[in-house]
């Protein structure tokens, strides 16, 4: 396992200046707009190389011309000359496509945070990966579906992953890299989404604008559905075991609404460590921004005297079916996270555009696993191929269960 983690004495004992060059993969969304909001912050200590985006021209031009990038990439091939000429007259290098995606993963930026939504984060991060980068991964997608492919060539390019995702990011600050035979479970905490008190009878008629209203967090659209299936704590349980090194069976899930524990870790002695902070994941992409050392964050300060009360609750697993699909999923390993994370893919993009109810999503991927036979995967292109039939045999399903 490495997540760099042996770097942290060298580095902290001297290595690198305050300035940092950043390239953000993914820089129009949730991620990627907080990560740049940290930035503007302490602006004379950053530059950026590179930032990118799928389809959005306007904003991606207007980042890129306020943080002087020097390279604006557009993954929409059809879109270069729109970017072209909303930075005409700057000195900015306008690119598009799958290549650029990755010639901007491929600069020499000090840090990269990798915040492209789904399986396309995945190439990108691998070019990162495969020059040595400090890599911020926000993206889960990348992990779920590629994690054993993944974390060998962090290990062989020598690359360094600091985890985004809140839950990973407090256990990145919580676990005891020295002695990990001393970790008894890891928890991860999961805020239940929208509708972890709902009643099961209701589930069935809940509509996109609902199950993207996220009662904590602010986050892109995709995001807030898995948080609201409960998939998204799914994913992350498969995240975290190739994150950190403990048995598929060390991790636990449990609700907690007003998620302020962020995820605790257990040890033998019957210590429980956890992290806590406000909901705002510009506390967690400042972690890794400012590693291996803490930099100030704008977000809320904790104040648990005016939130009184935490709860946690055990989740029904019959309500969240995802729980236990994605547990089973980590077991059988090999190229079952890969259709998991596909089949969601679709499920959730046909969900939010009312094409199938919200408990058809689970169905979609569960019918998927049974559909698709489960095997070894040995390369990235075993892992696309994989991703490619999930998604075409996901999209009949959800051809067969459309409203
Ligand atoms: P978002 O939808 O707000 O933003 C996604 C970004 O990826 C945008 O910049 C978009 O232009 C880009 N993108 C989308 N499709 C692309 C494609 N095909 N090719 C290239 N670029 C593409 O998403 P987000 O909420 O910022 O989440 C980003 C990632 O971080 C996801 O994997 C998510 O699971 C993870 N994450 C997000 C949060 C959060 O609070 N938002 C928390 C933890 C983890
Ligand atoms: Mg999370």
């Amino acid at each position: 396992m490495n997540i760099g983690i042996r770097e942290i004495d060298r580095i902290k004992s001297g290595k690198g200046s305050d300035q940092k060059s950043v390239t953000i993969l993914g820089s129009t969304g949730s991620i990627g707009c907080n990560t740049l909001d940290l930035i503007s912050r302490e602006r004379d200590k950053y530059t950026v190389k590179a930032l990118t985006a799928h389809q959005n021209v306007a904003e991606l031009a207007k980042q890129a011309i306020e943080f002087n990038a020097e390279m604006a990439v557009i993954a929409d091939g059809a879109l270069l000359n729109e970017l072209k000429s909303a930075l005409s007259g700057t000195k900015i290098i306008a690119a598009a496509g799958e290549a650029a995606l990755n010639e901007a993963a491929d600069m020499d930026a000090d840090w990269v945070m990798s915040s492209i939504v789904g399986a396309a984060g995945l190439k990108p991060t691998l070019t990162a990966v495969r020059r040595g980068a400090t890599i911020a991964l926000a993206n889960k997608e990348c992990l779920v579906c590629a994690g054993e492919f993944m974390m060998e060539q962090v290990e062989a390019y020598g690359a360094t992953i600091l985890p985004v995702d809140s839950e990973h990011n407090a256990i990145f600050q919580i676990f005891d890299f020295d002695e990990p035979e001393k970790v008894e479970k890891i928890t991860l905490t999961a805020s239940g989404g929208p509708f972890w008190n709902t009643d099961i009878a209701d589930m069935v008629n809940i509509t996109p604008e609902q199950a993207v209203k996220h009662p904590n967090w602010s986050m892109g659209a995709k995001i807030s559905v898995d948080s609201a299936t409960m998939m998204n704590k799914g994913l992350e349980l498969i995240e975290a075991y190739y994150m950190f090194p403990v048995g598929k069976d060390q991790l636990d899930i449990i609700i907690h609404p007003q998620s302020i524990v962020h995820s605790m870790v257990s040890y033998i002695d019957g210590s429980v460590l956890a992290q806590l902070g406000t909901p705002d994941m510009r506390t967690p992409i400042s972690y890794t921004l400012g590693w291996p050392h803490r930099i100030k964050s704008p977000s809320k300060k904790l104040d648990l005297t005016e939130i009184g009360q935490l709860d946690f609750i055990k989740p029904n697993g019959l309500k969240f079916p995802s729980i236990d699909i994605t547990r089973e999923v980590l077991h059988k390993g090999g190229s079952a996270p890969t259709i998991l994370n596909a089949s969601n893919e679709i499920a959730v993009s046909a969900f939010l555009k009312g094409k199938i109810g919200f408990n058809d999503i689970t169905k979609i991927v569960e019918q998927a696993l049974e559909r698709i036979d489960i095997h070894h995967l040995n390369s990235l292109d075993d892992v696309h191929d994989v991703d490619e039939i999930s998604r075409k045999v996901s999209s009949e399903l959800v051809t067969g269960l459309m409203k």
